[in-house]
């Protein structure tokens, strides 16, 4: 028959290990967590609408300047096909010839400006909603960093108390019989973390099933005391 005070050291720990599991687990499923993945995600969703628009704006800024220079070049050679034509001395070949010339380079300037007036209408909007999502993604920024802090505050409240209760355990360890302590730390993990429980009433506190009679007097003769149905250790208080 095991030492009564050691089965009652057992049910202690117990507790004090229980007390820990639940504390790990609260520290593992705190609500604030979801919080925090949500604004980190939105945090990131932000970053790359930003990126994505950027390179659209990129883009917009490289045919700006392709559309310019054509335009530059068209301009030029209108001038230059100008002069050639109030110059005078040509054929009246070559002068319609200069003039369907001078008419086509007109169009096309003219259409090259509307292009380039469109790219710089798309690039403004652009630029405009650019800057909204970098307000947004600013807020989602600070919002991921107080929750941030929010968490490291909880988890360190957590952890402070888990140690507490790691020194009471270290205190109360030794008090249980090695073997016993053995049996414990064995079966606790295959038992929902709960391996000693008390017997009340010859209730198991395991898992709640009355013993008969028989049962209890055959579970208090093994050494040390354990549940027919469960197999928890058994400490009757
Ligand atoms: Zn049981």
């Amino acid at each position: 028959m095991e030492d009564i005070r050691s089965l009652e050291d057992l049910l202690d720990l117990q507790a004090v290990d229980s007390e820990i599991d639940r504390l790990v687990e609260q520290r593992g499923s705190l609500p604030i967590l979801e919080d925090y993945r949500t604004a980190h995600q939105a945090s990131q969703r932000l970053t790359s609408e930003i990126s994505e628009r950027s390179g659209r704006l990129k883009e917009i800024d490289l045919a700006e300047d392709k559309a310019e220079g054509e335009m530059r070049l068209d301009e030029e050679k209108l001038e230059r096909e100008e002069r050639r034509l109030y110059a005078g001395g040509l054929s009246a070949r070559e002068t319609e010839h200069l003039r369907n010339e001078v008419n086509m380079l007109r169009e096309r300037t003219s259409a090259r400006e509307d292009e380039a007036l469109g790219l710089i209408d798309q690039r403004d909007a652009l630029q405009v909603e650019i800057e909204e999502l970098q307000a947004h993604q600013r807020a989602a920024a600070e919002l991921e960093e107080r929750l941030e802090s929010d968490i490291q505050r909880e988890w360190s409240r957590i952890d402070e108390q888990v140690s507490r209760l790691r020194e009471k355990r270290n205190g109360i360890a030794p008090l249980v019989e090695p073997d016993l302590l053995e049996l414990y730390e064995a079966i606790r993990p295959t038992k929902e973390g709960v391996a000693a429980v008390p017997l009340v009433d010859g209730v198991c506190g395991g898992c709640h099933l009355t013993l008969s009679a028989a049962e209890r007097l055959q579970a208090l003769k093994a050494s040390p005391p354990r549940c027919v149905h469960c197999r928890r250790i058994l400490a009757s208080r």
